[in-house]
């Protein structure tokens, strides 16, 4: 989860909190998005679901898999936006370790082209929610930040990366990733990075994807006080804003449609 506040974010509209719980601490949720009900545009990825129940109970069945968990979506341009991102994202090493387990393990998860259903900040965000088994993100949805002078963009891929860290997380070790989700109690720990869970999924995976892709490098999961917000980009792997349109107009929603 990435609490980014900052001023843009009060704009949008609040999410619907009442069928997914604010309270589940399993979840994490990368900044904040906007809840434009979208399509519901859902791709089968992998990653932690039912399937291992199902093996467990059925231990003598073999169960066959396919080569790879990853399910185009129905909608053309929402299967080439994600495929757009991981061609993307495997000319890191790092990335194609974490795709390739999501890829093959034996449950699955879904990516969901839409806003996260907020935590208790009720802002729009990115997301992976564990109890749905689904990663949340908008393809064209980049973070921007200044740091000193100088302004730092990150590409809406690596935000997807970022998820599927998490994923990653939750499915190699539950135990842990509940664990650390769990909110630092040290104050200025939790000003900065929120969580062990956003720490280690920053420092262990996104910071080592966005180096190996030549994206900037982020020193915080928590951006209160500093000045960032997302923009719009071209694309999955564009660092270039889309003129005319913000990340909360109503030119977001369509989405698929232009
Ligand atoms: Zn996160």
């Amino acid at each position: 989860m990435r609490l980014r506040k900052y001023r843009e974010l009060v704009r949008f509209p609040l999410m619907n909190t009442n069928e997914q719980s604010l309270s589940q601490k399993q979840n994490t949720f990368d900044g904040a998005r906007k809840l434009i009900t979208s399509t519901g545009l859902v791709l089968a990825l992998c990653g932690l679901l039912t399937a291992s129940r199902t093996n467990a109970a059925n231990n003598d069945t073999p169960v066959t898999q396919p080569a790879s968990r990853l399910v185009a979506p129905a909608d053309p341009k929402e299967a080439a936006a994600f495929q757009e991102a991981l061609e993307y994202l495997s000319h890191s090493a790092k990335a194609r370790e974490i795709i390739s387990y999501l890829q093959n393990c034996d449950t699955s998860c879904k990516v969901v082209f839409e806003f996260a259903p907020s935590e208790a900040t009720g802002l729009p965000s990115d997301g992976f929610v564990r109890q749905e088994h689904a990663i949340y993100w908008i393809p064209d949805w980049g973070f921007r930040w200044n740091h000193g002078f100088a302004s730092r963009k990150q590409t809406a891929a690596v935000a997807l990366l970022h998820e599927m860290g998490h994923a990653y997380h939750a499915a190699t070790d539950p135990a842990r990733y509940e664990r650390d989700c769990k909110p630092y109690s040290d104050a200025a720990q939790r000003n900065l990075w929120t969580s062990p869970e956003e720490k280690r999924t920053i420092k262990e995976i996104e910071n080592v994807v966005s180096k190996e892709l030549n994206e900037p490098l982020t020193d915080r999961h928590n951006w209160t006080g500093v000045w960032a917000d997302h923009y719009k980009t071209l694309g999955p792997k564009s660092t270039v804003e889309r003129k005319g349109s913000r990340a909360d107009d109503s030119a977001f929603s369509n989405f698929g449609n232009n």
